[in-house]
């Protein structure tokens, strides 16, 4: 399935469009010898058909993360002309907005150390995890419609916000193409008691360190608020839960039916059913992705004031002392209508990033100021064993519309982890490299295992040598809640 993959850089390949009848643009796939050499071959049949869909512009590309998904891989990336191309539930995923936050702390692992425990425990009995969990706040129809069209800003309004936190958010926490008009009746009433909680399985809240050792940009860590030896920082990992999936399958059923029928529309997968985006239902379905995105901007919002709490009752300081703030928030599952140069010329695209971040290079008016020399954070989970990163972009990251991994990406399905790996041994392990885990249940263990994600530090690697974005620090876990 992948001869014909031609190797144009260290860590750069292409599809040709003659590897497959259809394709409208090359493919370009990020990544290693290693990672690319163990991508499943669904990776390159995957993005393949995504480079034969209507409107797509310049090139699809894989992010070295890459893996399985449905119709787009994880890790895919597109760009199609906003007037001419399509929207694809299916390159978006469906958890609408599932993103990463990175929150920085004034403590040390030291000072942090004696109390791990009974902060792991009472962040876990705080913020709901789980498949079904619901949250604290169970919102009448006409509240969760604001939260909807405000994301963020809802929060700021209600106190659970600060400025600084919207400042640091993607988007400052709101898109504004949001109408819950487009939404059913049936994803409102799965999303309006989901505000504030975790989600199952990868969803995480990681207590990190940051080791001298592993920083490798200590300028721009600084910048990004870590500069002490060993210093504590909280990544979370959610999105938008029933809401988002709701949505997503909604629009997928409907996409099904008539992206043939009405638009003589033909794709090579039936996942990735799409419509125009300039059509009714192609916009119809973007503004209900907008209104999920707004749901999980909320959703994270929440989760870090109720972090702030816990560590402030905890650790019996106040907010000045824990210092808790948020150094970015970014999404890896959307579509944004943003301005890109495309054989020479600047064009409205509408991208997306399906388990993709967008990477911001230096001097982009897009980010708050403070980060304008520095380029975007660009938060990528590894697993709960190996540890995460922290990077920034690049201006070399035009050539993918700005985009870099998310994460480390599985290696192997979760019924494959359960069945190879032994609890015990998990367990033992987590315990002598001192890793305190609380999940809703014992065999998420097994499913979220380190050796069942690829090697993070490779992907890194990947990501830099591609020019997609430069490793600023790596982070160490201590203590983690797993959904
Ligand atoms: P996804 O968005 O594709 O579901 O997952 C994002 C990434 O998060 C995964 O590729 C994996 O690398 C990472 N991840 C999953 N669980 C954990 C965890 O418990 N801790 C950390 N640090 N990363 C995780
Ligand atoms: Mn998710
Ligand atoms: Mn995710």
């Amino acid at each position: 399935k992948r001869n014909g993959l031609r190797q144009l850089e260290a860590a750069l390949w292409e599809l040709p469009v003659s590897f497959k009848k259809g394709m409208k643009v090359p493919v370009h796939i990020a990544g290693t010898e290693k990672l690319i050499g163990g991508m499943d071959d669904a990776v390159f049949d995957q993005i393949s058909n995504v480079a034969s869909l209507p409107g797509i512009l310049d090139r699809a590309w894989c992010m070295p993360d890459g893996h399985k998904g449905y119709g787009f891989p994880i890790g895919g990336v597109a760009a199609f002309d906003a007037e001419e191309g399509v929207i694809s539930p299916g390159g978006i995923g469906f958890d609408i907005n599932c993103g990463m936050r990175l929150v920085t702390s004034s403590l040390t692992w030291e000072e942090l150390r004696p109390n791990l425990r009974e902060l792991v425990d009472t962040l876990y009995s705080r913020i709901p995890a789980g498949v079904g969990g619901e949250g604290a706040l169970n919102l009448s129809l006409s509240e969760f419609s604001d939260l909807c069209h405000e994301g963020a800003r809802w929060c700021l309004k209600k106190g659970y916000a600060g400025q600084e936190d919207l400042a640091r958010t993607e988007d400052e926490g709101c898109m504004d193409d949001a109408d819950i008009s487009a939404v059913s009746r049936e994803a409102l009433e799965r999303g309006r008691t989901q505000v504030g909680t975790l989600g199952s399985g990868n969803h995480y809240l990681e207590i990190q360190v940051a080791e001298p050792g592993n920083v490798r940009d200590m300028d721009t860590a600084a910048v990004f608020g870590i500069e002490r030896p060993n210093q504590i920082v909280v990544m979370f990992h959610c999105g938008s839960r029933g809401f988002g999936h709701q949505i997503a399958t909604d629009y997928l059923k409907l996409f099904t039916k008539i992206s043939h029928a009405k638009y003589g529309i033909s794709v090579n997968d039936r996942e990735l059913a799409c419509a125009p985006f300039a059509a009714p239902e192609g916009q119809a379905y973007y503004r209900a992705m907008c209104c999920a995105a707004n749901m999980a901007f909320a959703n994270r919002q929440i989760i870090l004031h109720l972090l702030r709490e816990v560590f402030s009752e905890v650790l019996g300081k106040g907010p000045a002392e824990t210092g808790l703030r948020q150094i970015y928030d970014v999404t890896h599952n959307t579509a944004r209508v943003e301005t890109h140069l495309t054989d020479g010329v600047e064009k409205r695209v509408l991208v997306h990033r399906k388990g993709a971040t967008r990477a911001l290079p230096p001097g982009s008016v897009d980010l708050p100021p403070e980060y304008r020399r520095t380029g975007q954070p660009v938060i990528i989970g590894g697993s709960m064993e190996t540890g995460s990163w922290l990077l920034a972009g690049v201006s070399g990251g035009a050539r993918s519309f700005f985009s870099s991994a998310h994460g480390s990406g599985r290696v192997m399905g979760r019924r494959q982890a359960k069945k190879q790996f032994s609890l015990d041994e998990i367990e033992k392990r987590l315990e002598e490299e001192e890793i305190y885990i609380r999940s809703s249940s014992r065999g998420v263990l097994a499913e979220e295992a380190g050796p069942a994600y690829k090697d993070i530090d490779e992907v890194v690697r990947a990501s830099e040598a591609a020019g997609l974005s430069a490793p600023v620090v790596k982070l160490v876990p201590v203590g983690n809640i797993k959904g």
